[in-house]
């Protein structure tokens, strides 16, 4: 049988030889902590937030001293260690936070190797006329403090630091607590990497227990000059609410709609692989469906020879009511409504045994027809679960996804061959991702074209972030000369 040699194979079977040879097990037999991994101190994490700091501190003074292309010379090291590490990292975060899919997850990391802008992307402009020659250069903002999410750990933290080094920066984080030792992982991987292509020891750096105490310590230190926010409503509030400069990538809802002139057994495979894709824990994956109510019967049955079940309303109901749970807030009591960890980012099988349905590996989404107020429409689940409502036309289409997408112009996506339809739904959404014809992940380089990131910052504008996002601009003036007409 011929194998299909792609990069994430090659990463991955070198992945294992490489675990094998060191004598580490798969990261399933749990000997690895927020500050080691099967033995090996992990470097850059530290016990406290204000060590973090200084360590970070000394490492961006000591870049400061590096040339542009030495810097590169570290982005492309960091692109080497990501991809043949890729898999133990995927396995790490499958295991630590029980979350995702392996495959996807390695994929995933391949893609922050591959995609992430390097110092390619600091580009400065130069203004010439009668009064001489103005420059204005990208510089860094000094030391980056940076939230991640458990969701994509690694990746972000990975991707962050290639775009934060690029610029310039050296870079704290504050991990995400139930995903400690993937994400410290993934800081020591980083510095391995900075130190092997000359740069200094530690260079990023990050906390062994990370809180929401040692978070505010990060947004009150003045070594910080800029936050970067990955993450859920709360953290990004917090952090915009720091006084400091900062860039928000918050939560999504991404509605796709599916009008009458798609092609819809393609709608229906790519709609099931975007919304599956690492058990649809990616920020920009499909959540709900709005579908013309002519072709609905059509893209159901898509979707059912794709590797989904259907659930009757009853089951649909049932579900709701474990994947969203009341939880009263200790200190104020009041009751509030969240999506039930246990359940995010879960094998669809997993989830179904909770309302005791059985089915086969080969299901990898619940679909199910439901009214526009249900949990399956409204809320971010973050698993493989994807809420269906039938439209009558393109307006109510409109109208009823740019409501599900709640106002958090994160992503959205579409399926139609008419181009007044999709202009008219890009327009209304005002998402920063929007999709046409293709799976959500395009959206982020996976088969569709632009650069990549983990960091989508929708609420502060920035967008897709890259390299450029994490400078600061500074004008450099000269009058009269270097000019030369
Ligand atoms: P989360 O909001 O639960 O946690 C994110 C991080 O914030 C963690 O480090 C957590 O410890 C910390 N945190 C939470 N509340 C905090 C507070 N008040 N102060 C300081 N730190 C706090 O996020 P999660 O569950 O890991 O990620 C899922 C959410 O993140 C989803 O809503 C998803 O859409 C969003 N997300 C967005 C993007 C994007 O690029 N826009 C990417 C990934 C995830």
């Amino acid at each position: 049988m011929a194998i299909n040699w792609t990069e994430a194979k090659i990463a991955e079977v070198v992945a294992k030889v490489l675990s094998e040879v060191n004598g580490q097990g798969p990261a399933g037999d749990r000997n690895w902590s927020g500050s080691q991994f099967h033995g090996r101190k992990l470097i850059g994490v530290y016990e406290t937030m204000e060590e973090a700091i200084e360590a970070a501190s000394a490492g961006y003074a000591a870049i400061r001293s590096m040339s542009v292309a030495e810097r590169e010379k570290i982005i492309s090291s960091i692109r080497s260690y990501c991809r043949a590490e890729a898999h133990i990292m995927a396995e790490l975060g499958v295991a630590e936070t029980k979350m995702g899919r392996v495959e996807h997850k390695t994929a995933k990391h391949i893609l922050v190797a591959d995609k992430t802008p390097g110092t390619e992307d600091i580009v400065a402009e130069a203004k010439t006329g009668d009064c001489g020659l103005t420059l204005t250069e990208r510089a860094p903002f000094g030391v980056v403090g940076a939230i991640t999410p458990s969701t994509n750990p690694s990746e972000t933290v990975i991707c962050n630091s290639m775009g934060m080094i690029a610029a310039g920066n050296g870079v704290v984080f504050n991990p995400h607590p139930g995903a400690i030792a993937t994400s410290n992982y993934a800081v020591d991987l980083v510095n391995r990497a900075v130190y092997a292509a000359g740069g200094p020891k530690v260079l990023v750096a990050s906390v062994i227990k990370p809180t929401l105490a040692t978070a505010d310590v990060m947004y009150k230190h003045p070594a910080i000059r800029l936050l970067v926010c990955t993450g859920g409503p709360g953290v990004v509030r917090a952090v915009l609410s720091s006084g400091k400069k900062a860039i928000g990538a918050g939560a999504g809802n991404p509605p796709v709609i599916v009008d009458d002139t798609a092609d819809i057994e393609k709608a229906a495979k790519d709609i099931i692989d975007g919304c599956t894709f690492d058990n649809n824990l990616p920020c920009i994956a499909e959540k709900e469906v709005f579908v013309f109510e002519n072709v609905a019967d059509r893209l159901i049955s898509g979707m059912l020879k794709n590797g989904c079940v259907m659930l009757t309303r009853e089951q649909a109901d049932a579900l709701a009511k474990i994947v969203v749970v009341e939880k009263t807030d200790p200190k104020t009591g009041a009751v509030k409504k969240m999506v039930n960890r246990d359940c995010v980012g879960r094998d669809c099988r997993v989830i179904l045994e909770m309302i005791g349905m059985h089915v086969g590996p080969e299901i990898r989404c619940a679909i199910a027809e439901v009214p526009f107020e249900h949990t399956f429409i409204q809320t971010e689940l973050m698993m493989p679960i994807l809420g269906i409502v039938r439209v009558k036309n393109i307006d109510e289409a409109i109208e009823l996804a740019c409501k599900a997408e709640h106002g958090n112009r994160h992503s959205a996506h579409m399926h139609s061959k008419n181009i007044d339809n999709l202009s008219r739904f890009a327009k209304a959404v005002e998402t920063t991702i929007f999709v046409k014809n293709a799976p959500s992940y395009a959206g982020i380089g996976f088969g569709g074209e632009g650069h990549t990131t983990f960091t989508i910052a929708g609420p502060t504008g920035e967008g897709i972030t890259s390299a450029k996002s994490f400078t600061r601009l500074r004008r450099c003036v000269m009058t009269d000369h270097f000019r030369i007409i």
